[in-house]
């Protein structure tokens, strides 16, 4: 993709947190955006503040776990944009604990949330992507490229929608369609927080967002590493239609080990006789 002049861009998880700086950073580059969001207060709010800035401003109520909400999101956004040319699947939250400790309910949230949100915003937009060309991009996490304790249920949704954007880049890089993922380690937003509110919200059940460890495994943190930041790699991946977005330097080395340890297996199976 050549710019964000023009474009229309459709933001899930845009009423806050990365969804919300990446929006504010493709509507500085030039493009019209809608936001999509399961908290309408929040949703109005950005919205507003957007305009507020002189940007052009949509806001749509939708629930990434349902397919047919994020399909009359697609239509809207069309109806509002003209054309959509950029899909942001970014809405998410987050449980923490042990996988021993994670209820079945607590199995079905994340992964409805996470990683289904991810599969129905690739079923809504990816045909009329196809037909016009454009990108997708995907917010998945450090915790979908290497285990961290703690977040099992997480990254299993994670690792998942690292799987869906691999997959999907090889299968559409001649169609005109770029593919990108982001892999942040842990950035200030309202995450956590907001997990527990949407989760009580829905069923009443407890949430463990916030259980001992809750994101507390991860290596080393970036603390330089801004919002502003991490929506500013986004859009320039985007227009390098680069796969991974990286925006911690601290991933490098745990990510690298995860592939030494894959790849050392073969070594360990040959000692022990295994003819490859
Ligand atoms: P955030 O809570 O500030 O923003 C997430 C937004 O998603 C919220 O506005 C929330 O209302 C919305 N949302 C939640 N469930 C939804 C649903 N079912 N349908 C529609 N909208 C829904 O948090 P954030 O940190 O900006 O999170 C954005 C993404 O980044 C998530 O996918 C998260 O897993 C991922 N992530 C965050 C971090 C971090 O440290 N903040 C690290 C790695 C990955």
């Amino acid at each position: 993709m050549d710019g964000f002049e023009g474009r229309g861009a459709v933001i899930t998880g845009g009423a806050s947190g990365i969804g919300l700086a990446s929006a504010a950073e493709f509507a500085r580059r030039g493009a019209q955006v809608v936001l999509a969001d399961i908290d309408k207060p929040a949703l109005e709010q950005s919205v507003a503040q957007l305009r507020s800035e002189g940007f052009d401003a949509h806001g749509v109520v939708c629930d990434v776990r349902h397919v047919d909400q994020v399909t009359d999101l697609a239509a809207e956004a069309g109806r509002l944009l003209g054309r959509v040319d950029i899909v942001f699947s970014n809405a998410g939250i987050v449980i923490a604990g042990p996988i021993a400790q994670m209820t079945h309910e607590d199995w079905r949230f994340v992964i409805d949330v996470d990683l289904w949100g991810s599969i129905h915003t690739v079923e809504a937009f990816l045909p009329g992507l196809l037909d016009q060309g454009g990108h997708l991009v995907f917010t998945a996490s450090f915790a979908g490229l290497v285990p961290n304790a703690g977040l099992g249920a997480y990254g299993v949704a994670k690792y998942g929608v690292v799987a869906l954007a691999e997959t999907l880049a090889r299968e559409v890089k001649d169609s005109g369609v770029g593919v990108s993922v982001m892999c942040p380690m842990v950035i200030e937003t309202n995450l956590v927080t907001n997990s527990g509110r949407i989760r009580h919200a829905d069923d009443g059940q407890p949430s463990t967002p916030d259980a001992p460890g809750a994101l507390g495994p991860l290596p080393e943190q970036d603390a330089t590493m801004t919002l502003a930041d991490v929506a500013s790699l986004t859009a320039d991946a985007i227009l390098a239609n680069r796969l991974y977005v990286l925006p911690h330097q601290a991933a490098r080395a745990p990510i690298g080990r995860r592939f030494e340890r894959i790849d050392r297996t073969f070594e360990a199976q040959a000692a022990e006789g295994w003819r490859h």
